[in-house]
């Protein structure tokens, strides 16, 4: 971290973190004009229920494409924009997109249950923007149906800000918005939240769920993820399947939905009304 190099600990500044150092910078200032560039994109990732084979809706995933770098990770420049305060601008940017294309394609697919959209908000989005009066500004825009948005936060996000997430939550809720809990299993550590707050569903973290079947432990946390949500009258979500066997332990323990590359990768927004026109995954 930038902060660290300056202060008194004795460190070697060497050609490799100087160009670290100076890629990082070079993002900050290429991530402030890229909204207006153009350069963002959204993929979605298909969420499928597990009883019927059916897709139930899509997790919007933000993309960059750098003029120069090419692709660049949200992994790697989401936590940049969260620091510099570009996220702001871009996660409405995210939100307005992404809604608008959940009401296209409710228009365009009358399916029942209708579809749904997940949309990943970061903390800075959560508390430091009137997050509530965008979301009314752009549900007025795009009138999906009730209770088809659902917004991701992960737990650390929503352990660190208790005391003000309370009264946010309930904004959502009477508004049919949902809340998930996502890379469920990674965070923080006490489940008492759950009952605190109105959860509606777990996504469980795709580390748990890629090495069911090869390692016991794994698979007991899974199930034990289930079971409890189960108990809590929540939802869950199994993230990462890749294999036909990982989507079998799933389907025995009655996980409601799955997502991952054994049913598909996230794809451009006209890849994917090409796989909800396609019909059941099996
Ligand atoms: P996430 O929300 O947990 O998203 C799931 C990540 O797992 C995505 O990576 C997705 O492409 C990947 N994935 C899905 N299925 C599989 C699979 O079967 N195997 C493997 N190995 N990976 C799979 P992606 O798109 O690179 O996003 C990484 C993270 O960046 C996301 O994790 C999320 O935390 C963040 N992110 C992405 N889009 C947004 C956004 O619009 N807003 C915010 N605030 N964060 C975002
Ligand atoms: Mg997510
Ligand atoms: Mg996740
Ligand atoms: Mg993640």
């Amino acid at each position: 971290r930038a902060k660290g190099l300056g202060g008194a600990r004795h460190q070697v500044f060497d050609p490799a973190m100087r160009d670290r150092v100076t890629t990082r910078l070079q993002l900050e200032t290429d991530l402030r004009w890229a909204i207006v560039r153009q350069e963002f994109f959204i993929q979605y990732q298909p969420i499928v229920a597990l009883e019927s084979g059916r897709i139930c809706g899509f997790e919007a995933l933000v993309r960059w494409q750098h003029p120069r770098r090419g692709l660049v990770s949200p992994d790697r420049f989401i936590p940049i924009a969260e620091e510099t305060g570009s996220i702001l601008p871009l996660g409405r940017w995210i939100l307005d997109t992404s809604i608008a294309q959940l009401h296209a394609w409710q228009q365009q697919f009358s399916q029942d249950p209708p579809l749904t959209l997940n949309v990943n908000l970061s903390g800075k989005q959560l508390f430091e923007t009137d997050l509530i009066l965008e979301l009314d500004r752009i549900l007025a825009r795009y009138p999906i149906v009730p209770g088809t948005l659902k917004l991701e936060i992960t737990e650390t996000v929503l352990m660190e800000n208790a005391a003000s997430v309370e009264t946010l939550l309930e904004q959502f809720r009477a508004r049919q918005i949902q809340v998930c809990i996502d890379d469920f299993g990674t965070g923080y550590s006490s489940l008492s939240y759950l009952r605190r707050f109105p959860i509606d569903t777990l996504k469980i973290d795709r580390s748990f769920v890629a090495s069911m079947g090869i390692d016991r432990e794994n698979s007991e946390i899974v199930r034990a993820i289930v079971m409890l949500s189960h108990n809590l009258n929540i939802d869950v979500t199994a993230e990462g399947v890749e294999s036909e066997e990982q989507l079998v332990q799933l389907w025995a323990l009655q996980c409601e939905y799955a997502q991952g590359y054994f049913f598909s990768k996230p794809l451009d927004a006209d890849r994917a009304t090409e796989f909800i026109a396609s019909g059941p995954q099996w």
